[in-house]
């Protein structure tokens, strides 16, 4: 018998057909339909409360778990805010499907509730864009922009979802599935010849040096470049997602002397990062100007591209290619021994690193690094060595010294600002890490700047009981505080664009939402903060008062570049 059935069942029953069983986004009109048919259907609604935060959630759902995430946002406004996490995916390589309201087509060009020309506004961000001309074309159209999402260099996808669709009936009579999960990415193997050709090119190599990027942490191909490594004994260097695939504390990781193993290598066998800023594209001064790169890449395009050689570039899934370099030659391979320099700078910058971050607390303010020690140790003794801890990080010297002062030895485990250094993803990467890997502890370590970009959002995670540990690193301002002085009211220079209101009680406004709540401006008190939080499972928030940095000067020193050829 048929019966008639709404649009926005179909849109719940097409995504819970395709495999998918959480959402993110915020509803309003038209979507809040769709939400509602969604949970009906069995998918779990993570609503948030801003669309941005939503669509990063949902991409870093993708990215830990390999299949998009899906954001479900208004129209007009509500597409404006979630193109932050359209961009976003697109620049990382995140997989992830971000549905839209949009008003009924016959009052689109009459100055609609929240119109926009969303298909146009969103073709730029996403690798499909597309709307449905009736409800019956939802399904098809659903699963082509899932798959596409994530099948060849992952991105985002965009599907609008008119009123008039949500809201129709069609007649059916059948319960049958609408989609099928169309499965994991396919992968490809490398050409034969490059394999054989990038064998012998570092087989003659005199300092080689492996690069991992995030792409292997996203394919998942930790086992085979493990493998690859160990049976080589290649120097390596993680780029900062590409942490963990090869464990950081084997004794081949380059990352204390970086700048010296990047400058010294002749020959760098690059798996899954791109030759952008964060590795100073390639070029000299920061490499050799003579250096062959092989790079390794699911996408034919980027090989080739700054310093890469096109010659030498192998298309291919990083687990198959690293299978066929070692079948081809480089499982008897051994690579030479690390320079002696470097092995030098490498154990005299861990021995420095090591000295700065044991300083005692002796009543001054106390620094990152201090900080960050305590945090490892007081997590060292409460989380269980099985239990997989999950880093996002966010921030400036916030993220980059957390990088180096938290070892990883999983993959995945380190979620970060990335590609496009975008500030505001760190509370939802938090909670999608949470929703995706119940688990795995949570532990956000935001820079007090970063952190407001989404600080709101520690409601959502309270609301959807996703326990986590938010440390705030509250030196008062964007890079560096400044004198507490230059906040007095009599003070005649205005203050500097960088600063913050000093000592904000962020502690206090996650205990406002129903968090817990510590402030710290000891080790001793990040350490009681630190087992309280973790013991509590339940989202809690450490408001970390930390040394303002006000005599540093800003320096970027990434931002040393090539010069153009001409
Ligand atoms: P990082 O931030 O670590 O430098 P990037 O985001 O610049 O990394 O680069 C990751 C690269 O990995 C992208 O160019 C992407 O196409 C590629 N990639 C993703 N998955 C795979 C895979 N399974 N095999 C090979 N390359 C991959
Ligand atoms: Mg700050």
């Amino acid at each position: 018998m048929s019966s008639e059935v709404s649009g926005s069942k179909i849109i719940a029953k097409s995504l819970y057909d395709l495999g998918i069983r959480h959402v993110f986004g915020i509803v309003g009109i038209p979507v809040i339909e769709v939400a509602e048919a969604c949970i009906a259907q069995g998918i779990k609604f993570v609503a948030f409360r801003n669309e941005q935060a939503a669509t990063y959630a949902a991409s870093a759902y993708g990215y830990l778990t390999g299949k998009p995430g899906v954001s479900l946002v208004v129209g007009g406004p509500g597409v404006v805010h979630a193109l932050a996490g359209a961009e976003n995916a697109k620049a990382n390589g995140f997989p992830v499907m971000l549905l839209a309201g949009s008003a009924e087509s016959h009052q689109r060009v009459k100055g609609a509730f929240q119109q926009l020309d969303q298909v146009s506004v969103a073709q730029p961000y996403t690798k499909f864009a597309a709307q449905p001309a009736s409800v019956p074309d939802v399904p098809f159209l659903m699963e082509k922009a899932y798959r596409t999402a994530y099948f060849g260099r992952p991105g985002c996808t965009y599907l609008d979802l008119p009123a008039d669709i949500i809201q129709g009936k069609i007649s059916t009579n059948s319960d049958s599935a609408l989609n099928t999960d169309p499965g994991p990415a396919p992968k490809t193997m490398g050409e034969p010849n490059r394999i054989e050709q990038a064998v012998r090119v570092l087989q003659s190599a005199k300092s080689p040096l492996l690069i991992v990027g995030k792409g292997a942490a996203y394919g998942k191909c930790e086992k085979e470049v493990r493998e690859l490594h160990s049976r080589t004994k290649l120097p390596f260097l993680p780029t900062p997602m590409g942490k963990g695939v090869i464990p950081d504390d084997d004794d081949l990781n380059m990352s204390a002397a970086r700048s010296a193993a990047l400058k010294s290598a002749d020959v760098i066998l690059l798996l899954g990062a791109r030759l952008n800023w964060i590795l100073h594209y390639g070029e000299a001064p920061r490499f050799d100007p003579n250096v062959k790169i092989i790079q390794v890449d699911i996408h034919p395009e980027e090989l080739g591209n700054n310093a890469g050689s096109p010659h030498l570039g192998i298309v291919g899934d990083i687990g198959l290619v690293c299978q066929q370099l070692l079948q081809n030659g480089l499982s008897s391979y051994s690579a030479p021994p690390i320079l002696k320099s470097i092995a030098e700078k490498r154990g005299n910058n861990i021995q420095k690193a090591e000295k700065v971050e044991s300083e005692p607390d002796t009543g001054k303010p106390i620094k990152y690094q201090q900080v960050y020690k305590t945090i490892r140790e007081s997590l060292g003794g409460i989380v269980p060595k099985t239990q997989n801890i999950v880093y996002v990080s966010e921030g400036a010297n916030t993220m980059d010294i957390s990088r180096t002062s938290f070892s990883l030895n999983s993959p995945r485990n380190r979620l970060d600002a990335g590609t496009n250094a975008t500030m505001g993803v760190g509370l939802g990467y938090a909670i999608a890490a949470k929703q995706a890997q119940p688990d795995d502890l949570v532990v956000a370590i935001e820079g007090d700047s970063a952190f407001g970009f989404s600080a709101v959002e520690i409601e959502t995670a309270v609301r959807s009981k996703l326990p986590m540990v938010i440390y705030v690193m509250n030196n008062s301002g964007v890079y560096h505080g400044v004198d507490p002085s230059a906040y007095q009211e009599d003070a005649t220079k205005p203050l500097p664009p960088t600063a913050l209101q000093l000592d904000s009680k962020y502690h206090i406004l996650a205990e406002s939402f129903g968090a817990k709540g510590y402030l710290a401006s000891t080790l001793d008190q990040v350490k009681t903060a630190t087992l309280e939080a973790v013991k509590s499972n339940q989202v809690a928030v450490i408001n970390v008062i930390i040394d303002s940095g006000k005599d540093k000067k800003l320096e970027f020193g990434w931002m040393a570049s090539t010069k153009p050829k001409l």
